[in-house]
């Protein structure tokens, strides 16, 4: 037995020439027989099913018709093609080759059965399949097929050089043959027994050979759950490396800073999820592991207490803290805002971002490599060279998903102890997913809004209920409410995007005149003073109606405005519509969301628009948003590489995948150093992953 017998470069398999393995390797990834071996069918055929053609349906795929070619000809003009008459015996279609036609040509039998395989299509009265598979009936009933036929994964450039689904199937069975007494065990005894899972040659044999649909679904069980097991066991080796690895500095202290302001100063009672959240963290600064903890709570759900509190416990400590957040505005939000409940607490705090004068520049540095300054918030100028902190214990970075990774790891390379790290997001991450994305980071999630607030009211009006909807605009302005008027811009589209910015800003300043009515305007075009002056003028109330594109989407808050318009929304993805909706229903007024839209949507838009009728929930939202778009849209997993799963779906899966995450997490908890005797597969899967970066390429 050769353990390594797997890792045969795939050139070696008989039936593959150095053209077919240079093919594979380009195309699909596939260098060994490993590879080969661990490449899963999408789905399967029932090639026990004949149809006649009288059956057929319009663009059913994966037909087979038995009849006989009754005629041939070649249609000449701009698509030259070879068309044959084919028959059964109720009926007439149309086999057609815009390829190969001299071989096919040379090569088809008339008035002698056939079985074809193929996809129809429907056109002008009559169904045709193209390029269908053929086989004269008599060798069909030779060959020996199980019911149930695997289709591969392939490429346009795979089938086009005859590396065709039924060449995959060819090489697979070599493959078997050569391979069956290679297929080991690849999980634990404990756990192949407590799930009843099928052993792993078994399952490998059913997933390409399979003899009936329960043998299938067993074979694919065992599979997916192996997959997502040894994601798992990475993440969860990964989050206990972390833990006993990078010290941190412990805040073992709650002091004065912050007991004086918990108990005497804060201005409404912390919600349960917010106190339970701040226990998280509390429990992580006081150990010795540097925190690195992302707090997920929708718009207006109180992050930013949650945050003041953490930094106080740093201030009990001895240590300082940073609040960054990724705009100008956003910073001085959150400046003005801290300094307001800081105020009976003494505390020295600054903003620092790129507009802040040399002078002043000067002192902060001055204070804060002293220690005198306790509290820095700012932007991206937090980050830079000249910026030392005398001592940070603990960065807070706000609206996560506007900074890239490599500038949080900088900040985090300030002194010799990394501070601890609590990134903010709005954005909320699906369950599903953040538990295969974010599993080594820790993640607290603040699911419960602050008492009485009133839910935004969404509708969807058509363009051209525009006349009501200006309207009701006038009615809630006259009652001292403002408005948000939001359109796209997209940057494929961008001229035309800013042609519909400004004509919808003409026709609003028509509808609103002054002096009666106040409109501001910001785009990203417009220089960042005169944006900021355009904000600042919305924010104190002198304008009434902010016509705007996207650049509002992040944090900003305005509690006097009711009203959010979003124009084109079925342009808009579902995580921006809801951004945007939390801009409004951040007062004690009723807010209203208004979608505007065409009458043309897609299936898509609908549900995207259902969906923010419906519900408020950022978390629901996203898990439609994760179903329309797939995984790899989603904000910030683009990197995590959880897209290159081979069987398993993490949403349709998502049971499996919680039954794997649990017996991954317990492994690594029970035998970290997996030293049991029961846990040498693993031990010895996990080497293996690590030499030949399989499962790695998931991950990092
Ligand atoms: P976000 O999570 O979007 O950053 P904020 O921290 O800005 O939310 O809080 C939104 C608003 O809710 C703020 O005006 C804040 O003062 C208020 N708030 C936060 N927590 C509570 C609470 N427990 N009770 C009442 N109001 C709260
Ligand atoms: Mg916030």
């Amino acid at each position: 037995m050769n353990p390594t017998f797997l890792q045969t470069p795939i050139d070696y398999l008989k039936g593959v020439g150095p053209n077919r393995a240079d093919l594979l390797r380009a195309e699909l990834g596939i260098h060994t027989y490993q590879d080969l071996i661990h490449l899963f069918p999408n789905r399967y055929i029932d090639r026990t099913r004949y149809y006649t053609i009288s059956e057929l349906e319009r663009n059913s795929a994966d037909v087979q018709v038995i009849g006989k070619v009754t005629s041939l000809k070649m249609v000449e003009g701009k698509g030259r093609r070879l068309v044959a008459t084919f028959k059964d015996d109720g009926g007439v279609m149309e086999l057609v080759w815009f390829r190969g036609q001299k071989w096919i040509r040379e090569s088809i039998k008339l008035n002698t059965t056939y079985v074809i395989f193929g996809k129809t299509n429907y056109y002008n009265g009559k169904f045709s399949m193209p390029h269908p598979e053929m086989e004269l009936l008599a060798d069909h009933k030779k060959s020996l097929r199980s019911a149930m036929q695997p289709v591969y994964p392939s490429t346009e450039k795979l089938s086009n050089k005859g590396i065709t689904n039924k060449v995959v199937n060819a090489l697979m069975q070599t493959l078997f043959i050569e391979a069956k007494n290679h297929l080991y065990e690849s999980l634990s005894k404990p756990i192949v027994e407590a799930l009843k899972l099928m052993s792993k040659r078994e399952a490998l044999l059913n997933i390409h050979f399979p003899q009936s649909q329960g043998d299938l679904a067993r074979a694919q069980y065992r599979l997916k759950f192996e997959e997502f097991f040894y994601i798992q066991l990475q993440l969860a080796f990964k989050n206990r490396m972390h833990k006993t690895k990078i010290k941190g500095y412990p805040f073992e202290k709650i002091g004065d800073n912050f007991n004086n302001f918990y108990n005497n100063h804060l201005p409404f009672e912390l919600t349960g999820a917010q106190k339970r959240v701040l226990k998280e963290i509390r429990h992580d600064l006081g150990s010795n592991a540097q925190m690195s903890r992302l707090l997920q709570g929708d718009v207006g759900s109180g992050k930013t207490i949650v945050a003041l509190l953490s930094m106080l416990i740093a201030l009990d400590n001895g240590f300082q803290a940073c609040l960054m957040a990724p705009t100008e505005i956003l910073s001085v939000q959150h400046y003005n805002g801290l300094l307001e409940l800081c105020k009976p607490l003494n505390t020295r705090i600054s903003l620092l971002t790129g507009s802040t004068k040399t002078s002043s520049r000067k002192i902060i540095h001055e204070q804060l490599e002293s220690g005198e300054l306790q509290i820095l918030i700012g932007t991206h100028a937090l980050l830079e060279d000249k910026v030392k902190f005398k001592n940070l214990g603990l960065a807070v970075i706000d609206e996560q998903h506007r900074f890239g990774v490599k500038q949080r790891s900088k900040l985090w390379h300030k002194n010799e102890f990394p501070p601890h790290v609590l990134v903010m997001t709005a954005t909320p991450i699906p369950r599903t997913l953040a538990m295969t994305v974010y599993g080594d980071l820790d993640v607290s999630i603040i699911d419960e809004l602050p008492p009485g607030r009133k839910s935004i009211k969404t509708v969807h009006r058509y363009d051209a209920n525009r006349l009501k909807v200006f309207a009701f605009i006038r009615d809630e302005i006259k009652k001292g409410r403002q408005v948000y008027i939001v359109y796209p811009l997209i940057q494929e589209s961008e001229a035309m995007d800013y042609k519909d910015l400004m004509d919808g800003y003409e026709s609003i300043s028509r509808e609103f005149p002054l002096p009666d009515f106040q409109i501001s305007i910001v785009h990203g075009k417009m220089k960042p003073a005169d944006k900021d002056y355009e904000m600042q003028r919305f924010i104190n109330g002198e304008t009434q109606i902010m016509v705007a594109t996207t650049v509002i989407e992040v944090g900003v808050n305005v509690p006097n405005a009711s009203v959010m318009i979003i124009e084109s929304a079925e342009r808009f993805g579902l995580s921006q519509l809801h951004q945007l909706r939390g801009r409004v229903g951040r007062g004690a007024e009723q807010s209203y969301c208004i979608l505007m839209t065409s009458f043309k949507l897609s299936s898509d838009s609908k549900t995207r628009l259902e969906t923010m009728t419906r519900t408020n929930d950022g978390f629901e939202i996203a898990e439609v948003d994760l179903k329309l778009r797939g995984p790899g849209d989603i904000t910030g997993t683009q990197q995590s590489g959880v897209l290159h799963l081979k069987i398993g779906d993490i949403i349709r899966d998502n049971d499996i995948l919680k039954v794997a995450r649990s017996y991954a997490w317990g492994v690594v908890k029970d035998d970290p150093t997996f030293a049991k005797a029961e846990n040498q597969i693993i031990r010895f899967m996990y080497a293996q992953m690590v030499k030949f970066k399989n499962i790695w390429s998931y991950i990092s």
